[in-house]
């Protein structure tokens, strides 16, 4: 198995909570998705093209791109490989750019999923963190989805948001559960070094929501989700049976990926690659017959805690009997020792060889995670 994903760094406008790389002219995307193609041409012997079961198209916003480049995106990918693993095709858009022709067209250049921002179906929550869309726009965007035959439909919301209240969340998750879609991210806002938020709250212009109604915000998610019949299989993710995002279940369980564009990531199952976090530096490397991307070959411990991090964030948890084989007896052992102090308060459950974090313990996964994993001296 092997992964595809294509970073297109777009948008529109910022979001002001937002420090992923994007810019806002558009410009250049015709450059960009030729550059693209080119680089999947240079790298193409990184990971085997034959083996891709999972594409994303993420960003930054994919849906900024014209039919017309979604269509020199996909032809180049079919040119270079054989779809015929490939069961998952992901795209992520916003949703005052879906509109009944361009999905349609997406649909036939053969995206079958859609990733989706919502954030909150409150419009002041949207406005206070500078999002393009309103609610209304979201609702109806995931029927003209539907309408243009694409079914896999992922929703994506933020709990902690400026403004928001119990009862705002609680009304964003009921709306949320009317629109019955298959999958659901919902992430704690953040505050990032550098954002406007961020500066907007250190001038005391934007109020932080307190840790303490962000956990009841998290609980109150997995207990409506879970009454919908949601599977809680990734701490921030929620599927329908049998709708797991199966891209980013690869990176959960480390399949090699192709990272394609501007501040790509790629993982060969050996070394991690990094792409220049800029459009112009990017455009010129690979104008230059290269990838001016940074490689970092991993030490046996950051494979092992990238393991248990990843791991230990889904429903499935981490087999010591893998651990033993890929890393060795002591380390199993140092492992089942601090995961059953875990056990005994009630935070992590054990079934079989595997240890997973209890429903329970997700709110303290990051300190739970952090005494799991090994720092070498
Ligand atoms: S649309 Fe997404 S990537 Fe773009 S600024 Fe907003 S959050 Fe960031």
């Amino acid at each position: 198995m092997a992964g595809i994903y294509i970073h297109i760094p777009f948008c529109k406008r910022k979001c002001s909570y937002c420090d992923f790389y994007s810019v806002a002219k558009t410009d250049a995307a015709d450059d960009y998705v030729s550059a693209i193609i080119a680089e999947l041409n240079l790298r193409a012997d990184e990971i085997n093209l034959a083996d891709v079961t999972t594409i994303y198209i993420g960003g930054g916003t994919p849906s900024v791109l014209n039919l017309r480049q979604m269509a020199y995106l996909m032809d180049g990918l079919r040119s270079r490989m054989d779809f015929g693993k490939v069961t998952e095709v992901t795209m992520e858009v916003n949703p005052d750019d879906v509109t009944a022709d361009y999905m349609s067209g997406v649909k036939s250049l053969g995206v079958n999923r859609i990733s989706m921002g919502v954030q909150s179906f409150v419009d002041a929550e949207l406005r206070a963190v500078n999002r393009r869309h309103n609610a209304e726009e979201a609702i109806s965007a995931i029927d003209t989805i539907r309408n243009a035959g694409i079914s896999n439909i992922s929703v994506d919301l933020i709990y902690g948001l400026p403004g928001q209240t119990l009862e705002s969340w609680s009304y964003s998750l009921n709306m949320l559960l009317q629109l019955d879609v298959q999958h659901v991210s919902a992430y704690n806002l953040s505050y990032e070094d550098g954002t406007a938020l961020t500066r907007l709250r250190d001038m005391g212009k934007i109020t932080e929501v307190d840790e303490d109604t962000c956990v009841v915000m998290y609980e109150l998610l997995c207990t409506k989700l879970a009454e919908a019949g949601y599977e809680h299989y990734e701490i921030s993710n929620f599927a329908r049976p049998g709708y797991y995002s199966r891209h980013n279940s690869s990176y959960w369980d480390g399949t090699p990926f192709l990272g394609l564009g501007a501040a790509a990531h790629s993982f060969d199952g050996k070394v991690r690659r990094y792409n220049p976090s800029n459009l112009k530096d990017y455009l010129a490397s690979i104008a230059a017959g290269h990838v001016a991307y940074e490689a970092e070959q991993e030490e046996w411990w950051q494979m092992y805690n990238e393991m248990v991090m990843v791991a230990l964030r889904t429903m499935w948890g981490i087999d010591v009997e893998t651990i033993a084989r890929r890393f060795g007896e002591k380390m199993r052992g140092r492992f089942e020792d601090i995961a059953q102090g875990f056990v005994e308060q009630g935070v992590m459950q054990k079934f079989g060889s595997n240890y997973k974090i209890a429903e329970k313990g997700m709110m303290m996964s990051d300190t739970i995670i952090r005494e799991l994993m090994y720092v070498e001296d």
